[in-house]
């Protein structure tokens, strides 16, 4: 097959794009890119050294000066910030919501463009996000947009959290996706939304392996080479 594609998924949280992005990733051989991970990064640094999401110029400052790798570990990626390992740390809802506010501020999403782009430059990439079909990657040769029912979003995101072994309420993961959602969707720079050539799936009804199979079949109708 093409090994060069950029193969974009962006959708609101909890629609499945990790293990999606991941699962195809994985399947087709490609480098899995996580980018909510980076903004989760950010986010870590950010409340270590106490910024607030309406500190700009907080923001500006540790935009200034942190370093963020993306380092790959067999299929898999770690996200080193300012030489922590967060890929861990950082997955807790509360970060997502916190990521979800500062990813509002230009300076921050101005900081993370480059290192995407740089990570997708060569191809072959399964490049996960919000903006990823629309402002990261406009050009990318399939583009999907995840979507799925709130209420079914945040069954999985809930189960996905107790397994973990976190502490969590399944009104309180509702009432957070919601308010992620709004957040991601209203913001005047780069905001949640489908490019106008993306190819939407409704994952509420499907499995993994249902989404993973449909884009792959996807994939190797628009790509011209069997996967
Ligand atoms: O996907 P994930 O839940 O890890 O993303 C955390 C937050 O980071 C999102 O709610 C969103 O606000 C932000 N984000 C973004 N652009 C991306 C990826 C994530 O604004 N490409």
């Amino acid at each position: 097959m093409n090994r060069n594609l950029v193969i974009t998924i962006d959708g609101p949280a909890g629609a499945g794009k990790s293990t999606v992005g991941k699962t195809l990733a994985e399947e087709i051989s490609y480098v899995y890119l996580d980018t909510g991970a980076l903004y989760r990064g950010v986010a870590y640094r950010a409340r270590q050294e106490a910024i607030m999401s309406n500190d700009v110029e907080g923001l500006s400052r540790l935009c200034g000066k942190i370093t963020i790798k993306v380092k790959p570990v067999g299929t898999n990626v770690r996200i080193i910030v300012d030489g922590d390992d967060v890929t861990d740390k950082i997955r807790t809802e509360e970060m997502g919501f916190f990521a979800s506010q500062i990813s509002a501020v230009p300076v921050v999403r101005e900081r993370l463009l480059s290192l995407q782009q740089e990570i997708g430059r060569t191809g072959g990439v399964v490049a996960e996000g919000r903006d990823m079909g629309t402002v990261i990657f406009p050009h990318a040769d399939i583009k999907f947009y995840l979507i799925a029912d709130v209420n079914e979003r945040a069954r999985r995101r809930y189960r996905e959290l107790i397994e973990r072994g976190e502490n969590v309420e399944f009104t309180e993961i509702q009432r957070s996706l919601s308010a992620r959602d709004q957040q991601d969707s209203g913001r005047s720079v780069a905001p949640l939304m489908a490019a106008e050539d993306a190819i939407i799936i409704d994952s509420t009804a499907l499995d993994i392996t249902g989404v993973v199979s449909a884009m792959k079949r996807i994939i190797s109708e628009r790509s011209g080479n069997g996967l």
